[in-house]
């Protein structure tokens, strides 16, 4: 059997809690297993010694004043209160408590303090633990709320840029199709401009009423074709024609009679000419032909050009009062032969056509026999 002792300190052994007992200058009286497992201190090591052992400082060192204190106003501040506090294991450490004092009167009439005691590091830890878990989940929900608004605001940005990109692709295809529309404009205008300058350059240089070329494009073309002439060294020949009697259709079948007669002769000359001859109109009844049809070995080629022209042009018209025989009388001037200046050489054929007006109209003078003639 068991003596009460024995038992009450068996009991203290096996409780979980840490228990110190001290007296009233704070020595230690009792110090269970528990106590041991924490402080370090085996009881033999802290029996009779000042509990101030069991703190760090700087507790330790006011440990003193606070027992006087309470002793002398028995005001508690910690009795029957638990709490946390720090304790000093044997090496050093600080231990995280929890505490609870109790007073109690022994039997001998002293008052006495019990002291239990648990290891809370593992609590702490775990509250620290919980409060960095805390912390990091509130830095990143702040994190998250960051890119939240980050990416509602990049959202926004890019809903404007797309408002402005769509705004300037439609201005863009709207001056796209301005400069399109500008650009069929412009070519139009060109084409315009090209067959108005075409139809100005024609009515320059060709006859209105015939169609032949005028008296300046027709010069033009004989120095053209005397600059030909010269660098082949082949002969050319300008020949002035003048229609006969055609005052005569003037006057007896009127004047519009008389227009349809001057194309009448020019559409003649167009189809008795080569590609390469041209005539001109040179004003009134007067016509002229430039041909290089001769080479030099075949000047009487010209002669056979000429005469088959006068022929075709014999045209009688008739008339209300009888018939207007109209012929033509031709000069022929040979370049460089007879001339090598144009103007020189279409006056020669004029003089030669006038040679043959005087000769009785309707026939080919050539200027070489003018002299002959007069
Ligand atoms: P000749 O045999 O001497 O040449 O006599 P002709 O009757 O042919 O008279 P001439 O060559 O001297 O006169 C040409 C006439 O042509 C004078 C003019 O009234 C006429 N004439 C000039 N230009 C035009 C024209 O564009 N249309 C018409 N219908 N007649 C014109
Ligand atoms: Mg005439």
């Amino acid at each position: 059997m068991l003596s009460t002792t024995e038992l009450g300190l068996s009991v203290l052994d096996a409780i979980a809690d840490a228990i110190v007992l001290i007296d009233e200058q704070g020595n230690i009286e009792l110090f269970n297993r528990a106590a041991s497992e924490i402080f370090g201190y085996a009881p033999e090591e802290v029996l009779g010694r000042n509990v101030k052992v069991l703190m760090p400082e700087p507790v330790s060192s006011q440990h003193d004043l606070y027992l006087r204190r309470y002793q002398e106003t028995s005001i508690p501040h910690i009795i029957g209160v638990g709490r946390d506090v720090e304790g000093r294991h044997k090496d050093g450490r600080v231990l995280a408590l929890w505490l609870r004092i109790g007073e109690l009167r022994t039997p001998d009439g002293r008052r006495r303090f019990i002291g239990s005691m648990r290891d809370i590091a593992e609590r702490r830890r775990l509250e620290e633990e919980l409060r960095n878990a805390n912390t990091r989940m509130v830095a990143e929900i702040e994190d998250r709320k960051k890119i939240e608004l980050e990416l509602l605001q990049h959202k926004h940005e890019l809903e404007r840029h797309t408002v402005e990109l769509e705004y300037s692709r439609t201005s863009l295809e709207q001056v796209a199709q301005q400069t399109v529309e500008l650009a069929e404009g412009l070519e139009l205008q060109r084409q315009e401009l090209t067959l108005a300058k075409q139809h100005s350059d024609y009515l320059a240089s060709h006859d209105t009423l015939t169609g032949l070329l005028n008296r300046r494009a027709f010069m033009e073309t004989l120095n053209l074709a005397a600059n030909s002439a010269l660098r082949t060294n082949t002969l050319m020949a300008v020949m002035f024609i003048d229609l006969d009697k055609f005052k005569g259709v003037n006057d007896l079948a009127g004047h519009a009679r008389g227009d349809e007669l001057l194309k009448t002769v020019a559409g003649i000359l167009t189809t008795n000419l080569r590609d390469t001859d041209i005539a001109g109109r040179l004003g009134g009844d007067e016509f002229a032909v430039v041909s290089n049809l001769a080479t030099k070995s075949d000047p009487e080629s010209f002669r056979r050009l000429a005469e088959r022209l006068r022929q075709s042009l014999s045209l009688p018209v008739k008339t209300d009062y009888g018939v207007v025989d109209v012929r033509a009388t031709i000069g022929v001037a040979i370049y460089p032969t007879d001339a090598t200046d144009m103007d020189e050489l279409l006056t020669c054929a004029d003089r030669a056509m006038y040679a043959g007006k005087n000769r009785g109209r309707d026939v080919v003078v050539f200027y070489a026999e003018v002299g002959a003639l007069a």
